[in-house]
């Protein structure tokens, strides 16, 4: 049994890749196509779904394609972010960067360029004071508040577009005295308090925010590369890590005056 799955091996990672060929040149194509769509679109906007998911969009799925995020959606961000710091500076509520957002800070000073969501987490101890505070100004920026289960409160850039920001939550954890712990994408994880405070400051584009401590697991996570190396999770022209020589944050458009950056009317 163990030679006959030794031998089907490589040909299932050749109908692999054959499958993944396809699909990239499939979104190769539709690049083509597009330029004829009278809808083209080459940004998306409030009132679009983000470029990498939109047909009528000239990014579409660029991701797929390894390319980087477009400059719309990332200043889509970094926008909802710093609006959410602000409101979480102001009101005293702790906070920490995590996931892609802290390894973006540590290794870009910003948003990792093909990054597509921003992560922080926060203690669920502060999360009625927390809604209390993003709900009405929410609304009023047209950002889209979705909180669907116990560990994740999601602001959507606007019920169309879903570029989001992502707020953990944080609870004491019964079975590690002195862990913190939430649900993710990652599944269970729970961190030792002493690695996560005090919060450190970094950098990310023009601001300073707030992580954890220590970037331990973020290492038992994403391995010892995380770095020297990149990697492009959904690109499906490639699948290897690459080499980083002075890693830049994304483009993003913070060059508009501060009062435009969010777009209250
Ligand atoms: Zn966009």
């Amino acid at each position: 049994m163990r030679e006959f799955l030794k031998g089907i091996g490589p040909l299932r990672r050749s109908v692999r890749w054959s499958k993944r060929f396809t699909k990239a040149l499939g979104y190769r194509m539709h690049r083509v196509v597009n330029v004829f769509d009278p809808k083209r679109r080459t940004e998306c906007t409030r009132d679009t779904i983000r470029c990498g998911d939109d047909f009528h969009n000239a990014h579409y799925g660029y991701w797929y394609l390894g390319e980087d995020t477009p400059v719309c959606c990332t200043t889509k961000l970094v926008e909802v972010l710093f609006w959410l710091v602000d409101i979480l500076e102001a009101n005293e509520i702790p906070y920490f960067i995590l996931w892609g957002t802290h390894l973006g800070a540590v290794r870009h000073k910003g948003l990792i360029p093909w990054d597509f969501d921003i992560d922080l987490g926060v203690e669920a101890k502060y999360e009625q004071k927390l809604m209390d505070l993003i709900v009405e100004s929410g609304r009023e920026q047209r950002y889209h508040i979705v909180k669907d289960d116990e560990y994740v409160i999601r602001i959507a850039y606007s019920r169309m577009n879903c570029q989001h920001v992502d707020i953990e939550l944080w609870y004491d954890d019964e079975k590690a005295q002195g862990n913190l712990f939430t649900h993710t994408f990652y599944g269970r994880i729970s961190i030792p308090r002493s690695e996560i405070y005090p919060l450190a400051a970094y950098t990310f584009h023009d601001r300073t925010l707030t992580g954890p401590k220590e970037d331990a697991y973020l290492r038992k996570i994403f391995g010892d590369t995380i770095y020297t190396h990149g990697y492009r999770s959904s690109d499906l022209t490639d699948d290897s890590e690459f080499p980083l020589e002075n890693p830049g944050p994304a483009r993003i458009r913070l060059d508009l005056p501060a009062a435009t950056r969010y777009h209250k009317k």
